[in-house]
């Protein structure tokens, strides 16, 4: 295919010698003239920008002279003869017949991907943006694309898919204009939970840890995007669930802590999980199927003061069946409620999943909500739940701090999450 462009690495690296005659270049370039909006009509490299623009706030910087080592695009002759008009200010580069419309009316960022086979299959041509850290390529792409936070999405640390085998490393900081805060690094002298296919004794630099959590990235960490979430139906008995073989996640806390409002943020749906909004009265256990590939389960809120004592009674023995039948079951994710200190309820749930061997993560919710006076503070909180457990969890579980409100750990809980499900799709079973 004569148009197909070059990868702009091999291009930029390997100096361009046309290997076509004159006239297989002028027949690509008005095919090509006929597809750019305002590509050249004719062989002649059209002129760069002569002046600043006595209105215009962007700078035009220095010309560069022409005895510069300079880069002759395809369709430049090597020995064309050029005018310092034909180069880019401020660059090497000589603008060639292959130019045109170059304005970016839309990006829309499409997703990670762990390994270079996991990439998009489309043929379109891609630039890679490549530099060591800090060194300003979130704020170019930002630039490129006129989106004041297109590259923070590939910053977030659910996007942050490993590339290779190595951990990526989550987002540093949070960028001064964004307003999904990013929680505060947790020291790496925290307990930590180390992900299957990380050693518990790898180096792990904090840059390593999913923000607000205890959650080591892993080699299985990919794609966390959910595009599709699907209400399936509830089922009154574990037996009445689903019976195909995808893996799921069930969601489980007690009545009020901000259950609904997370299965809604985990799948932006506003009303996904609707039907568990009347604490105590559904007592079912409600399938959402997500990218057509797992599950998201809820499960009914436990200890509402106003459901019947038999009610109570009957949610251990319905929802204790689901879990210790459920094979499909990657993990629970028990919702604490960071706002407050402690709860009894919430510790005796902890302790009953640890012994029975179900794989929990907690997941604190409300850590945006902070009260004065003791126990107001989600970290203290966190840190006191944390301390009632350690006798029945030796080993760190996994545990992330969000918040349904701001959009707090969103997305470092859908990383962890593909990293339990990939491994369990392709080791478990
Ligand atoms: P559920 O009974 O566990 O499903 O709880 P809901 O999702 O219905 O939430 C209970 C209440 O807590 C509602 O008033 C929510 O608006 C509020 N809520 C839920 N998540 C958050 C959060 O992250 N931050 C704050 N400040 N409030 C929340």
């Amino acid at each position: 295919m004569l148009l197909r462009p070059r990868p702009f690495l091999l291009q930029a690296l390997k100096p361009l010698h046309s290997s076509r005659g004159p006239l297989a270049v002028r027949r690509t370039l008005s095919a090509h003239a006929a597809a750019a909006d305002a590509a050249p009509r004719g062989d002649a490299p059209p002129p760069a920008p002569r002046t600043r623009h006595k209105n215009s706030r962007t700078p035009v910087p220095p010309r560069v002279s022409v005895s510069t080592a300079l880069f002759f695009p395809p369709g430049v002759e090597r020995d064309a003869a050029v005018t310092e008009e034909m180069v880019l200010p401020g660059s090497n580069i000589v603008v060639g017949p292959y130019a045109g419309d170059s304005r970016v009316k839309e990006a829309e960022f499409i997703g990670c991907s762990a390994h270079a086979r996991d990439c998009p299959k489309d043929d379109r041509p891609e630039f890679a943006v490549l530099g060591r850290s800090n060194v300003g390529k979130s704020s170019l792409i930002n630039a490129l694309t006129r989106r004041k936070e297109a590259a923070l999405t590939s910053k977030k640390p659910a996007d942050a898919a490993p590339r290779g085998d190595a951990p990526p490393p989550p987002a540093r900081t949070r960028h001064k204009n964004s307003r999904t805060p990013v929680p505060p690094r947790v020291s790496v002298s925290t307990a930590l939970f180390f992900p299957p296919g990380v050693e518990r004794d790898a180096a792990v630099t904090e840059e390593t840890v999913l923000p607000g959590s205890n959650i080591v990235v892993g080699p299985y960490a990919g794609d966390s995007r959910v595009k599709e979430a699907e209400f399936i139906g509830c089922s009154a008995h574990a037996r009445d669930c689903p019976k195909d073989d995808r893996p799921e996640f069930a969601v489980l806390g007690r009545s009020n802590v901000g259950k609904s409002s997370l299965i809604n943020a985990l799948t932006r749906r506003k009303e996904a999980a609707l039907t568990s909004k009347k604490p105590g009265k559904t007592q079912t256990i409600n399938h959402f199927l997500i990218n057509k590939s797992w599950y998201l389960v809820d499960l009914p809120g436990y200890g509402f003061a106003a459901a019947s004592k038999t009610a109570r009674m009957d949610w251990s023995s319905f929802t204790k069946g689901y879990f210790l039948n459920r094979d499909t079951l990657v993990g629970v994710l028990l919702l604490v409620d960071a706002s407050v200190p402690p709860q009894k309820i919430d510790l005796d749930c902890a302790n009953w999943l640890g012994r029975n061997n179900v794989g929990l993560t907690f997941v604190f919710t409300k850590c945006d909500k902070v009260k004065k006076g003791k126990g107001g503070r989600p970290e203290e909180n966190i840190k006191e739940f944390q301390e009632n457990i350690k006798l029945v969890y030796p080993e760190p579980p996994p545990w992330i701090m969000t918040s349904s409100t701001t959009g707090l750990g969103r997305d470092g809980l859908l990383l962890h999450m593909s990293q339990l499900r990939n491994y369990w799709d392709n080791e478990a079973t």
